[in-house]
Protein backbone atom coordinates (compact mmCIF):
# COMPACT_ATOMS: atom_id res chain seq x y z
CA UNK A 1 0.00 0.00 0.00
CA UNK A 2 2.64 2.52 1.61
CA UNK A 3 4.23 1.41 -1.75
CA UNK A 4 1.50 1.95 -4.54
CA UNK A 5 1.11 5.44 -2.47
CA UNK A 6 5.04 6.03 -3.50
CA UNK A 7 4.24 4.87 -6.97
CA UNK A 8 1.04 7.19 -7.21
CA UNK A 9 3.02 10.36 -5.74
CA UNK A 10 5.59 9.51 -8.02
CA UNK A 11 3.62 9.40 -10.96
CA UNK A 12 1.93 12.81 -10.07
CA UNK A 13 5.67 14.46 -9.54
CA UNK A 14 6.62 12.59 -12.57
CA UNK A 15 3.01 14.40 -14.32
CA UNK A 16 3.95 17.63 -12.64
CA UNK A 17 7.45 18.19 -13.97
CA UNK A 18 6.42 17.09 -17.87
CA UNK A 19 3.25 19.56 -17.48
CA UNK A 20 5.93 22.20 -16.10
CA UNK A 21 8.90 21.52 -18.99
CA UNK A 22 6.08 21.19 -21.70
CA UNK A 23 5.10 24.67 -20.15
CA UNK A 24 7.85 26.44 -21.38
CA UNK A 25 8.75 25.41 -24.91
CA UNK A 26 4.90 25.67 -25.83
CA UNK A 27 5.06 28.98 -25.65
CA UNK A 28 8.52 29.36 -28.00
CA UNK A 29 7.13 26.79 -30.59
CA UNK A 30 4.07 29.01 -30.70
CA UNK A 31 6.57 31.68 -31.46
CA UNK A 32 8.09 29.70 -33.47
CA UNK A 33 5.12 29.31 -35.54
CA UNK A 34 5.00 30.88 -39.32
CA UNK A 35 1.46 32.90 -39.81
CA UNK A 36 -1.11 31.69 -41.28
CA UNK A 37 -4.04 33.90 -43.13
CA UNK A 38 -6.31 32.69 -40.16
CA UNK A 39 -3.80 33.33 -37.31
CA UNK A 40 -2.94 36.84 -39.06
CA UNK A 41 -6.79 37.49 -39.50
CA UNK A 42 -6.67 36.65 -35.03
CA UNK A 43 -4.24 39.79 -35.04
CA UNK A 44 -5.46 42.94 -34.25
CA UNK A 45 -3.49 46.37 -34.97
CA UNK A 46 -2.80 46.74 -31.14
CA UNK A 47 -1.91 43.41 -31.16
CA UNK A 48 0.60 43.87 -33.96
CA UNK A 49 2.12 47.11 -32.50
CA UNK A 50 2.54 44.80 -29.14
CA UNK A 51 4.60 42.27 -30.83
CA UNK A 52 7.13 44.74 -32.06
CA UNK A 53 7.49 46.24 -29.02
CA UNK A 54 7.85 43.24 -27.49
CA UNK A 55 10.26 41.86 -30.30
CA UNK A 56 12.37 45.06 -29.32
CA UNK A 57 12.53 44.77 -25.88
CA UNK A 58 13.74 40.88 -26.62
CA UNK A 59 16.46 42.42 -28.72
CA UNK A 60 17.89 44.98 -26.30
CA UNK A 61 17.43 42.66 -23.20
CA UNK A 62 19.35 40.26 -25.54
CA UNK A 63 17.14 37.27 -25.07
CA UNK A 64 16.22 37.31 -28.53
CA UNK A 65 14.50 34.11 -29.69
CA UNK A 66 15.82 31.53 -32.03
CA UNK A 67 14.44 29.45 -33.94
CA UNK A 68 14.70 26.90 -36.60
CA UNK A 69 14.73 28.93 -39.75
CA UNK A 70 15.10 26.13 -42.29
CA UNK A 71 12.27 24.90 -41.10
CA UNK A 72 10.12 28.09 -41.23
CA UNK A 73 11.33 28.44 -45.17
CA UNK A 74 9.75 25.31 -45.36
CA UNK A 75 6.26 26.37 -43.98
CA UNK A 76 6.19 29.03 -45.83
CA UNK A 77 7.21 27.70 -48.77
CA UNK A 78 3.27 27.93 -50.33
CA UNK A 79 2.38 31.04 -49.03
CA UNK A 80 3.03 34.17 -46.63
CA UNK A 81 0.79 36.23 -44.04
CA UNK A 82 3.28 38.39 -42.61
CA UNK A 83 1.18 40.46 -39.79
CA UNK A 84 3.13 43.91 -39.86
CA UNK A 85 5.21 45.96 -42.55
CA UNK A 86 8.11 48.13 -41.66
CA UNK A 87 9.62 51.16 -43.63
CA UNK A 88 13.05 51.48 -42.78
CA UNK A 89 16.33 53.08 -43.78
CA UNK A 90 19.44 51.02 -45.48
CA UNK A 91 21.15 51.32 -42.46
CA UNK A 92 23.26 48.09 -41.64
CA UNK A 93 22.66 48.81 -38.18
CA UNK A 94 18.37 48.86 -37.90
CA UNK A 95 17.42 45.27 -39.92
CA UNK A 96 13.85 45.59 -39.45
CA UNK A 97 13.81 41.61 -38.56
CA UNK A 98 16.52 41.71 -36.18
CA UNK A 99 15.49 44.74 -34.51
CA UNK A 100 11.94 44.04 -34.00
CA UNK A 101 13.33 39.87 -33.28
CA UNK A 102 10.97 38.76 -36.17
CA UNK A 103 11.74 35.83 -38.09
CA UNK A 104 10.76 34.44 -41.85
CA UNK A 105 7.66 35.61 -42.76
CA UNK A 106 6.46 37.91 -39.94
CA UNK A 107 7.07 41.51 -41.45
CA UNK A 108 7.60 42.93 -44.83
CA UNK A 109 10.19 45.27 -45.01
CA UNK A 110 10.59 48.27 -47.31
CA UNK A 111 14.24 49.54 -46.99
CA UNK A 112 15.38 53.16 -49.29
CA UNK A 113 17.47 55.81 -47.44
CA UNK A 114 16.17 57.85 -45.13
CA UNK A 115 12.71 56.05 -44.86
CA UNK A 116 10.96 58.12 -47.17
CA UNK A 117 7.96 56.75 -49.24
CA UNK A 118 7.80 57.29 -52.95
CA UNK A 119 5.33 55.91 -55.29
CA UNK A 120 7.02 52.38 -55.05
CA UNK A 121 6.99 52.04 -51.47
CA UNK A 122 3.55 53.19 -51.18
CA UNK A 123 2.79 50.33 -53.75
CA UNK A 124 4.36 47.94 -52.02
CA UNK A 125 2.39 48.95 -48.71
CA UNK A 126 -0.84 48.88 -50.28
CA UNK A 127 -0.25 45.15 -51.70
CA UNK A 128 1.74 44.56 -47.95
CA UNK A 129 -2.10 45.53 -46.02
CA UNK A 130 -4.91 45.64 -48.27
CA UNK A 131 -3.83 42.36 -50.63
CA UNK A 132 -1.49 40.27 -48.13
CA UNK A 133 -3.32 41.33 -45.10
CA UNK A 134 -0.86 43.13 -42.59
CA UNK A 135 -2.15 44.73 -40.15
CA UNK A 136 0.48 47.70 -38.76
CA UNK A 137 2.65 49.85 -40.88
CA UNK A 138 6.17 51.19 -38.93
CA UNK A 139 8.23 53.95 -40.65
CA UNK A 140 11.35 53.32 -38.59
CA UNK A 141 14.07 56.40 -38.71
CA UNK A 142 17.52 56.08 -36.76
CA UNK A 143 19.64 58.05 -34.79
CA UNK A 144 22.54 59.13 -36.80
CA UNK A 145 21.19 58.57 -39.99
CA UNK A 146 23.52 58.93 -42.79
CA UNK A 147 20.60 60.07 -45.38
CA UNK A 148 19.00 62.60 -42.81
CA UNK A 149 22.74 64.18 -42.37
CA UNK A 150 23.18 64.60 -46.32
CA UNK A 151 19.34 66.06 -46.31
CA UNK A 152 20.50 68.99 -43.81
CA UNK A 153 23.94 69.64 -45.27
CA UNK A 154 21.88 69.67 -48.87
CA UNK A 155 24.39 67.52 -50.55
CA UNK A 156 24.69 66.39 -54.32
CA UNK A 157 25.60 63.32 -55.75
CA UNK A 158 23.99 61.01 -58.99
CA UNK A 159 20.42 59.95 -57.87
CA UNK A 160 21.03 60.89 -54.50
CA UNK A 161 20.26 64.09 -55.11
CA UNK A 162 16.53 63.37 -55.64
CA UNK A 163 16.39 60.96 -52.78
CA UNK A 164 17.61 63.76 -50.40
CA UNK A 165 15.37 66.27 -51.77
CA UNK A 166 12.32 64.09 -50.36
CA UNK A 167 13.74 64.32 -46.85
CA UNK A 168 14.51 68.39 -47.23
CA UNK A 169 10.90 69.31 -46.35
CA UNK A 170 11.64 67.83 -42.85
CA UNK A 171 14.05 70.14 -42.05
CA UNK A 172 12.37 73.10 -43.17
CA UNK A 173 9.69 71.34 -40.21
CA UNK A 174 11.95 72.32 -37.61
CA UNK A 175 13.48 75.12 -35.75
CA UNK A 176 16.88 75.87 -36.45
CA UNK A 177 19.50 79.14 -36.66
CA UNK A 178 22.06 79.94 -39.33
CA UNK A 179 23.11 77.54 -42.05
CA UNK A 180 21.95 74.11 -41.04
CA UNK A 181 25.00 71.75 -40.79
CA UNK A 182 25.21 67.59 -39.74
CA UNK A 183 27.49 68.70 -36.98
CA UNK A 184 24.92 69.66 -35.28
CA UNK A 185 23.55 66.06 -33.67
CA UNK A 186 20.37 67.54 -32.21
CA UNK A 187 19.23 69.33 -35.10
CA UNK A 188 19.78 65.99 -37.23
CA UNK A 189 18.05 63.92 -34.66
CA UNK A 190 14.75 66.37 -35.07
CA UNK A 191 14.73 66.34 -38.64
CA UNK A 192 14.49 62.20 -38.70
CA UNK A 193 11.83 62.37 -36.37
CA UNK A 194 10.01 64.77 -38.41
CA UNK A 195 10.75 63.37 -41.40
CA UNK A 196 9.28 59.94 -40.08
CA UNK A 197 5.91 62.19 -38.50
CA UNK A 198 5.53 63.56 -42.17
CA UNK A 199 6.12 60.20 -43.65
CA UNK A 200 3.49 58.77 -40.77
CA UNK A 201 0.57 61.67 -42.42
CA UNK A 202 1.90 61.07 -46.07
CA UNK A 203 0.38 57.50 -45.71
CA UNK A 204 -2.11 58.11 -43.94
CA UNK A 205 -3.53 60.56 -46.56
CA UNK A 206 -3.50 57.54 -49.19
CA UNK A 207 -6.58 56.55 -50.03
CA UNK A 208 -5.92 52.49 -50.45
CA UNK A 209 -4.60 52.70 -46.53
CA UNK A 210 -6.45 55.64 -44.77
CA UNK A 211 -9.81 53.23 -45.81
CA UNK A 212 -8.32 50.80 -44.54
CA UNK A 213 -7.26 52.71 -41.01
CA UNK A 214 -11.05 53.86 -40.89
CA UNK A 215 -12.07 50.08 -40.70
CA UNK A 216 -9.73 49.52 -37.71
CA UNK A 217 -7.80 47.07 -39.66
CA UNK A 218 -4.57 48.75 -39.86
CA UNK A 219 -2.64 51.11 -37.61
CA UNK A 220 0.05 53.44 -39.37
CA UNK A 221 2.90 54.53 -36.43
CA UNK A 222 6.36 56.35 -36.29
CA UNK A 223 8.97 54.99 -34.57
CA UNK A 224 12.74 55.90 -33.96
CA UNK A 225 15.67 53.17 -33.52
CA UNK A 226 18.11 54.74 -31.36
CA UNK A 227 21.65 53.06 -33.06
CA UNK A 228 23.66 53.40 -30.09
CA UNK A 229 21.15 51.38 -27.88
CA UNK A 230 19.26 49.38 -30.27
CA UNK A 231 16.29 50.87 -28.47
CA UNK A 232 13.19 51.70 -30.20
CA UNK A 233 10.92 54.40 -29.18
CA UNK A 234 7.29 55.17 -30.12
CA UNK A 235 6.46 58.28 -32.46
CA UNK A 236 3.30 59.99 -30.66
ZN1 LIG B 1 19.54 56.07 -42.22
Amino acid sequence: MAQNLNRRRLVQAFAAVTAGTLAAPALARNECAVFTRQTQEQVTPDAALKRLQEGNARFVAGETIHCDLRQQVRETATGQAPFAAVVGCIDSRVPPELVFDQRIGDIFAARVAGNIVNDDILGSLEFATQLAGAKLIVVLGHSECGAVKGAVDDAKLGHLTGLLAQIRPALAGVEYRGVPSSKDKALVQRVAERNVYDTVKKLARAPVLAGQVGEGRLLIVGAMHDVGTGKISWLA
